[in-house]
């Protein structure tokens, strides 16, 4: 499509804003209604691998992304007390870095950053109350009572999407898989030059993972009925006793955990939009369509190549409806394949049993799984 696109995106989180950055660069007028007054990305970290660093470069923020994290290219795996079982080398996507680590917040601001460098306007503290879409265009007032037209809007909006709910209804709520994730940033130990992965008995593992030269976090994935919440006093207590088979490096940076208040509980869920992720010019994209667990460090991942093929799609084709239509062909089998595998994972470092759908993707494996996802998105 020739002329500049009017595009409203609901979520400035990582999806969002790398699609308010790559649609503005290319000279589409773009807003983001966040609901958030700042950008309060929680204080733990997240690994961005190749495909991710992919992305980044192509929107002009790699080196932003490489200053701000740690870059890593082996995956260790260790046995419960510490002792190194592999050193597994991870692909590179072209000639960017296999990975780097990075602070969840450092990450939000350089994105806000490049979005708002690009043209993008972020309107911070703000929701979509109403939307109607007549077809040619679709009309919006925010909850700051603006209103606005425009060729299409993008729920960007996280895993309990409110533009998922209002498309669709409660037909795709998110499914609690059981376990859930504990994570708390320490000091990094020298020895922490990539992620380090304990693993080995059925309880539990733990992860070390570098995200800048002095910080790494530590998440560990345990089975946790749905409705528990860490004790605010104690929360470093629970955990230290979940991870009380822990030796090594795990233990060490268990010596580090003093305050409650630093652990990051987050219960893990899913979501699958099985219909059409688009109705007429309202489009859902990253969590908002396709949440997974995060066994493959990959959701992110996943947003933010939605993000950028959506910008090249309607770029390239000649309306928004076909543009939609060709951009969800393309990301759905990625998205899927991510999903897939990263809830066999789940089910296979727990002990859930499994189906044979997941064992013939569990043949591929973490590693096997790195090298299919260095493959073009
Ligand atoms: C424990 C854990 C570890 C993970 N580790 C990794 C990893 O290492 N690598 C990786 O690639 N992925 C990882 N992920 C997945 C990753 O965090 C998500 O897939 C990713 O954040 C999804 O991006 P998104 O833009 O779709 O949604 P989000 O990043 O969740 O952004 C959604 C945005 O929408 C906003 N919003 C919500 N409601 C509204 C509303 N009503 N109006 C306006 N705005 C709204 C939110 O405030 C937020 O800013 C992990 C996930 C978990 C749970």
């Amino acid at each position: 499509m020739a002329s500049p696109l009017r595009a409203l995106i609901h979520g400035g989180g990582i999806g969002g804003l790398t699609l308010a950055t790559a649609l503005a660069g290319r000279g589409h007028l773009v807003e983001v209604a966040e609901l958030c007054e700042e950008l309060d990305a929680l204080g733990v970290g997240i690994i961005q691998p190749s495909n991710a660093l992919h992305v980044m470069r192509e929107i002009g923020v790699l080196d932003d992304c490489l200053a701000a994290g740690f870059v890593w290219d082996a995956l260790t795996i260790c046995d419960p007390a510490g002792a190194v079982l592999a050193k597994i080398p991870q692909p590179r996507m072209g000639d960017v870095p296999s990975n780097n680590g990075i602070p969840r917040p450092a990450l939000a601001k350089l994105l806000a950053r490049a979005a708002t460098a690009a043209g993008a306007v972020i309107r911070f503290g703000s929701t979509i109350t109403e939307l109607t879409d007549d077809g040619a265009g679709v009309e919006v007032t925010l909850s700051d009572g603006s209103t606005g037209r425009w060729d299409l809007v993008i729920g960007f909006d996280g895993i309990g999407s409110p533009l998922r709910r209002r498309l669709y209804g409660d037909r795709y709520a998110p499914e609690y898989t059981g376990f859930a994730n504990w994570r708390v940033t320490v000091p990094r130990a020298p020895e922490v030059g990539g992620v380090l992965m304990s693993a080995g008995n059925r309880a539990a593992k733990a992860l070390l993972t570098p995200i800048t030269d002095e910080l790494m976090y530590l998440g560990a994935v345990f089975a946790e009925a749905e409705d528990f919440r860490p004790d605010p006093e104690r929360a470093h207590e629970q955990l230290a006793e979940r991870l009380a088979d822990f030796g090594g490096p795990v233990a060490e940076a268990l010596t580090e955990v003093t305050d409650p208040a630093a652990v990051v509980y987050s219960r893990i869920s899913q979501v699958t939009v099985e219909e059409p992720w688009h109705v007429g010019r309202v489009v859902l994209a990253g969590d908002a369509a396709h949440a997974s667990t995060p066994h493959l460090a990959q959701g992110a991942a996943m947003a933010v190549e939605d993000a950028l093929v959506l910008a090249l799609t309607l770029d390239a084709e000649p309306s928004v409806p076909a543009a939609l239509a060709a951009w969800e062909t393309r990301r759905r089998p990625r998205a899927m394949w991510v999903q897939s595998m990263s809830r066999a994972v789940l089910k296979q470092e727990t002990g859930t049993p499994t189906t044979p759908e997941d064992d013939e993707l569990l043949r591929t494996g973490i590693p096997g799984a790195a090298h299919v996802l260095v493959q073009p998105y």
